[in-house]
């Protein structure tokens, strides 16, 4: 039997039903902050994403899909979506225009191969966010509270906001340099990575995972990212914090947060929630006020976020939410050949008004039929046997309370609405 790759997943029904729901509450939800939807291809040109995630990153280093094409161009499936978001926009000139502000999302599947376990896969789901022109700490602050907002909306009220920031160049060059000389003599105590880390990207030694490196980095002395910030951006910084107490938005800031991804600049975060075990972070994003230039075109402020649909709908599912009240399901049985034929046409009927309506298509026992009509949870039996047919009706149970009727056929659908 062939089988789904590992770390792939089918999404079955009912399942797809959770599904729906979150993408319904994105169009509905981001739609009212003024964001519209932007769909772009699932592999673009390799170069996109080592320039833009950074050549250093786990992500660039290990985990992305790559492939030469026939002409022996070398593409990837999109780890992500922002640089993917940034390449649509400056393709179409979108940015060009001083001051005016656009507003982006997407629903769609990412790849990265990674060590599948619950809540990481190698193909997996995001729904996410990208602003672009503006550099006012307000606009992080709105994409914060819009993050926060949209998993109230789905009923996941006690999230925590984790919240840092890297600040400008000037910061982050302030940083590497207390860092560089903060970890130089422990080096030979570092695990390997790290040592190529240091050489190569310094900033993502934070990302280490090892238990004896991650000892060293949570010593007192080890420099804290936010102390080495520009007056600028420490002016930022506050203001964000400021914007979201003014929105009642609770956050604590962690200065030991960064995130996988190089683009980030000033403003980040992420969002966690208990319920969902080890991978806890639901979705995370920030400022990323080089990323536009680095890839071409001007400097242009902006800020995003992406959330992992799995980890979403593993969250979801822990929740006791009440189903939406499902539509009726009317179940046509039949009697004989011809009825299978008759109720083709009624159940066609039946469904121009909007209704849900389901038949056989071979002869079974009325036994079976009506075992049928139970297992799909149907509220109405439809049946006609001789009798029925003979004075143009059909006789209507109610599976609740069994409660029988006879109906002129012609005032069928009446029945149900
Ligand atoms: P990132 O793009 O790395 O900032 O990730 C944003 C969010 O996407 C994370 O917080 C997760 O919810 C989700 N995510 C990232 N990688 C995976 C993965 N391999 N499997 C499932 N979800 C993921």
């Amino acid at each position: 039997m062939i089988k789904a790759l590992r770390g792939t997943y089918d999404i079955l029904p009912p399942e797809t039903t959770l599904w729906q729901k979150v993408e319904q509450k994105t169009r509905e939800l981001f739609g009212s902050y003024g964001y519209g939807e932007i769909r772009t291809p699932i592999f673009e040109r390799t170069e996109l994403f080592t320039r833009s995630i950074g050549e250093a990153t786990d992500i660039v280093e290990k985990e992305m899909y790559t492939f030469q094409d026939r002409k022996g161009r070398s593409c990837s499936l999109r780890p992500e979506a922002t640089a993917c978001v940034v390449r649509a926009c400056l393709e179409h000139k979108l940015l060009n225009q001083q001051g005016k502000i656009h507003k982006f999302f997407y629903i769609g599947p990412m790849f990265r191969y990674d060590r599948p376990q619950a809540g990481r896969q190698r193909q997996f789901n995001q729904v996410g966010v990208e602003l672009f022109g503006s550099y006012s700490p307000l606009a992080d602050a709105e994409v914060i509270t819009m993050m926060v907002r949209f998993f109230e909306l789905l009923g996941l009220k006690n999230v925590s906001v984790n919240i840092n920031s890297l600040g400008d160049k000037e910061s982050v060059e302030n940083y590497k340099d207390e860092l560089k000389k903060f970890i130089q003599p422990k080096l030979g105590e570092l695990c390997p990575d790290c040592n190529r880390r240091f050489e190569k990207n310094i900033l993502r030694l934070l990302d280490c995972k090892v238990p004896s490196c991650k000892e060293i980095f949570s010593s007192p002395e080890m420099p804290v990212i936010t102390n080495s910030l520009s007056d600028v951006s420490r002016e930022h910084y506050k203001a964000v914090l400021s914007a979201l107490k003014d929105v009642n938005v609770n956050f604590v800031e962690d200065s030991g947060l960064v995130r996988g991804l190089d683009y980030y600049t000033e403003t980040i975060f992420e969002i966690t929630h208990n319920s969902i075990g080890a991978q806890s972070a639901l979705g995370g994003g920030g400022r990323y006020n080089n990323l536009v230039k680095e890839i071409g075109g001007s400097a242009t402020g902006a800020v995003g976020f992406a959330i992992g649909i799995e980890r979403l709908i593993l969250a979801l599912k822990q929740l006791d939410i009440p189903e939406e009240d499902q539509k009726e399901i009317i179940y046509l049985v039949s009697f004989d050949e011809a009825a299978i034929r008759e109720n083709l046409v009624f159940a066609d009927e039946l469904r121009k008004k909007g209704l849900t309506a389901i038949t056989g298509y071979q002869k079974l026992s009325v036994k079976a039929q009506m075992r049928q009509a139970n297992n799909i949870g149907a509220k109405f039996v439809v049946m006609r046997g001789e009798d029925e047919r003979a004075q143009e009706s059909v006789k209507v149970k109610n599976m609740e309370t069994g409660e029988e009727k006879i109906t002129p056929v012609q005032n069928l659908a009446d029945e149900f609405i």
